[in-house]
């Protein structure tokens, strides 16, 4: 019998994480749609490289915004998603502050964009690329999924979680199986210049001090891509209904321990600029990843030291910075 294929519509596609969940899911044979608006958020050379590669091995990228709905409606129409993984969004937390409009914009209309089609082309199940920052300054350690989540500290974690709730409302209604997946500190190959890697790097290559809230007790739990987009695509295949879930690796690291792992590989340790927490900034993410585990058959399995050499040996070659 002939393998039945699904249509996939990755949103974000050129992005960090995106481009590498439309390479795993068309590795499982899925044809992937990718649709990404190319903004200038950081170098667009680093994400039309993405595009490139994923052209290449053979995944069409649509150029648009989630926030134009006619244009949406055209490539629902035309390529028929079974399913949706929508990454696309405007991801900087301290960015978010300046722009709360933009983000808004993005983020929560471009998702009910989203959301309006696939309950027209009756999609099968809506994956929603959300954000530990949610979860604000919970005294819980490790976050639980089943906190309420409603005290975020920017416009970035807000939008997200509005979205969350805008997601339910679409389950209730429409029944389109809605999960939401809170990523935690990703980092790997293609990482976002705006995120810690890649500004160790141009520190320590350049010899421009790092400004880092670094003394004090500043924790993440990052969590290498491959292992993200395991649970991207393992999400993608199970209709959960409504959930929230997070992916990250269950287990903090010092920032100061992250950097000086990343500064032994490039051959210079940044100098540290100490500077004050910024106010929307968290000491902490934790992720409990039980319900992951449970759920989505998520088992991180890439050790730190093992992700920030895949990341290091990514940016060596790329052409610039
Ligand atoms: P990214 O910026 O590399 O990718 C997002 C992509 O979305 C970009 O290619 C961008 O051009 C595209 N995009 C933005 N606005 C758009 C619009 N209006 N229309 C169409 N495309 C648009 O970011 P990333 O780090 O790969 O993040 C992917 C998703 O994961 C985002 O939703 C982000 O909020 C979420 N997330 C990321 C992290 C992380 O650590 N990287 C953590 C938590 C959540």
């Amino acid at each position: 019998m002939a393998k039945v294929t699904r249509t996939v519509l990755v949103t974000g596609a050129a992005g960090f994480i995106g481009s590498h969940a439309c390479e795993a899911l068309k590795a499982q044979g899925d044809l992937v749609i990718g649709f990404d608006n190319f903004n200038d958020y950081y170098d667009v050379a680093q994400k039309r490289a993405n595009a490139k590669a994923l052209e290449i091995a053979g995944i069409e990228i649509v150029e648009g915004d989630i926030r134009n709905a006619d244009h949406l409606e055209q490539v629902f129409r035309e390529y028929q998603p079974s399913i949706v993984v929508h990454l696309a969004a405007m991801a900087g937390v301290r960015a978010s502050v300046d722009e709360p409009h933009y983000y808004f914009d993005v983020n929560l209309s471009g998702t009910l964009n989203l959301l309006e089609q696939a309950k027209a082309f009756d999609v099968k199940n809506f994956i929603f690329a959300s954000t530990s920052s949610a979860y604000g300054l919970t005294k819980s350690r490790p976050f639980l999924e089943s906190e309420a989540a409603d005290q975020p500290l920017a416009p970035y974690p807000a939008s997200k979680r509005c979205a969350e709730l805008l997601g339910h409302a679409y389950w209730h209604s429409f029944k389109i199986p809605f999960t939401s997946l809170r990523f935690f500190t990703v980092f790997g190959p293609r990482n976002r210049p705006d995120m810690l890697p890649s500004i160790v790097m141009r520190s320590s290559d350049n010899g421009e001090p790092l400004s880092l809230y670094y003394r004090g007790g500043v924790h993440r739990d990052w969590t290498y891509v491959d292992d993200i987009v395991k649970g991207v695509v393992s999400a993608s295949n199970r209709p959960l209904g409504y959930e929230i879930i997070n992916l990250g690796r269950g287990s903090p690291v010092h920032i100061r321990e992250f950097v000086h792992e990343l500064g032994k590989l490039a051959g210079k340790q940044p100098e540290i600029l100490e500077t004050p927490m910024p106010p929307a900034d968290v000491p902490i993410t934790f992720a409990s990843i039980e319900k992951a585990k449970t759920l989505l058959d998520y088992h991180p399995s890439t050790e730190l030291k093992q992700g920030i050499r895949s990341f290091y040996e990514w940016y060596r070659k790329q052409p610039t910075h």
